[in-house]
């Protein structure tokens, strides 16, 4: 497994390869990174991870200051994974010292979900996105269903405009079924109970959303229900299509999608 620390060592180290799979994270190293790697183990000749906590995607200062950054102890278990190659630890000037990059933005269509409740976060990540694209070259992106909007988001703009193709990866779950993240390292155990029972709800509420005429109304008062049970903030609960990310009025291709503060964390799903 070889450091890159700047992109001239990048760029001389990966010019043979024309095979390339990347998997590009923010740290925080944990089974669900791990998975994404195995796929790209699987299915390209070299693996290429990049650890970068893109501070233009945080619209929130204390959530950038927050975020749990341990580079030893992911490198270790990336090392111990035997899958990876290459890991790319570029500094901020290595991704941004190119200043002419358009500036990304979002259609109102897309203003949804995640994006309407974190102004500015994906146009950060699809800049982000963007760059690293052009930097790493990859064949490959594995990308994980997790953070579903996000895919499909950077889906739709990088296989418009490079020659990639995005992978995208089944979510990784605890034994308690609550989806892995970095941001669960910030949980304590009596948090992770409770997305552990929050998840369960969820899965409820998707099962009977099955025999609902008013979907919309079913899930507001579903959403008031999880909100005094469990003492949390809600920024949303909806069904929505997975092809188009519409508004779903059946269970058919469609996922719960929600966002909530546990604790001032804020986590999301899609079930
Ligand atoms: P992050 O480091 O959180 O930015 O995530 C890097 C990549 O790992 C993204 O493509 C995420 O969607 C993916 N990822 C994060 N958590 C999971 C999970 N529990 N299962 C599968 N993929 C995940």
């Amino acid at each position: 497994m070889k450091l890159l620390l700047n992109n001239k060592l990048l760029f001389e180290t990966l010019r043979p390869f024309d095979d390339l799979g990347f998997v590009p994270t923010m740290g925080g190293i944990h089974k669900g990174h791990l998975s994404l790697i195995n796929k790209s183990n699987k299915l390209c000749k070299k693996t290429i991870v990049s650890i970068f906590v893109n501070p233009k995607q945080f619209n929130n200062k204390k959530d950038l200051k927050s975020y749990p950054i341990n580079i030893k102890k992911d490198l270790k278990i990336l090392k111990k994974s035997k899958k990876v190659d290459f890991v790319y630890i570029p500094k901020f000037k290595d991704i941004y010292k190119d200043k002419k990059k358009t500036k990304m933005t979002l259609s109102k269509k897309d203003k949804i979900l995640c994006a309407k409740f974190r102004n500015g976060h994906f146009e950060g990540v699809l800049d982000v996105m963007n760059r690293l694209t052009k930097i790493v070259n990859p064949q490959k992106i594995f990308m994980g269903e997790k953070d579903f909007q996000q895919l499909y988001l950077v889906k739709k703009l990088l296989e418009r405009n490079y020659k990639v193709k995005i992978i995208s990866c089944k979510t990784i779950r605890d034994k308690s079924k609550v989806a892995l993240s970095s941001r669960n390292f910030l949980l304590d155990k009596s948090d992770l109970k409770v997305a552990a029972n929050i998840y369960k709800k969820l899965l409820s509420i998707k099962k009977n959303i099955k025999n609902k005429k008013n979907i919309l109304n079913f899930l507001n008062l579903k959403k008031i229900e999880l909100r005094n049970n469990f003492k949390i903030k809600i920024d949303y609960l909806e069904l929505r299509n997975i092809n188009n990310l519409n508004i779903s009025k059946t269970n058919k291709n469609s996922r719960l999608f929600v966002a909530y503060y546990l604790n001032k964390v804020r986590l999301i799903d899609n079930i």
